[in-house]
């Protein structure tokens, strides 16, 4: 069978044809790169915490003290809740509205992405244009074990369903504009 004849104008040089296969590969190392480092890092950095707060806390069990045994114990949960062990989070902290609020949390990411609430968007006029109110909001960003990445926990403003997934559709777009990656885990204390 004879090979389907390329137009000139389509053809292009095997040095062309390198550089487009070597600037996709480029683009393709860089975002896989940046999507990996945020994760990799509250990992990193969470095990590194939990490292130095076990050993406090062992410390403070030894020395009976009760007061730094607590405050050990939730700074443990929360260096285990930075790489996304919120189950673990759950059973050291010592606040019980703290260990509801990571069970909670691991419920949001077992959640299957597509499951959503039965709401449905509000429509409101501005200026005799109709626009869609969004449904839901990204609460903050968490570490995701399940999905192996940053994911948004996406809350319901009417109900309050929360479901840990990637951010997609309209959270997509507004979160590109703030800076994909950040995560505000980063701010948590450290003591
Ligand atoms: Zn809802």
């Amino acid at each position: 069978m004879a090979k389907p004849k390329i137009p000139v104008w389509l053809a292009r040089s095997e040095a062309q044809v390198e550089e487009d296969e070597r600037e996709q590969g480029l683009r393709r190392a860089s975002f896989t790169r940046a999507k990996l480092t945020e994760a990799e890092r509250l990992v990193s950095r969470g095990k590194l915490l939990e490292a130095t707060h076990k050993a406090n806390l062992e410390t403070a069990l030894a020395d009976g003290n009760e007061e730094r045994v607590i405050f050990g114990r939730a700074n443990l949960a929360e260096a285990k809740a930075m790489y996304g062990d919120y189950t673990g989070a759950s059973v050291v902290h010592p606040d019980p509205e703290r260990q509801t609020h990571f069970r909670n949390l691991q419920k949001a990411i077992d959640k299957p992405d597509d499951k959503d609430c039965r709401c449905k968007p509000d429509r409101a006029k501005f200026n005799d244009v109709e626009i869609e109110i969004p449904l839901t909001k990204i609460e903050r960003m968490i570490y995701s074990p399940l999905h192996g990445d940053v994911v948004g926990l996406e809350v319901c403003n009417k109900c309050g369903a929360r479901n840990a997934r990637l951010v997609r559709g309209v959270h997509a777009t507004a979160h590109a504009h703030m800076g994909r990656g950040k995560s505000d885990v980063e701010v948590l204390k450290v003591t």
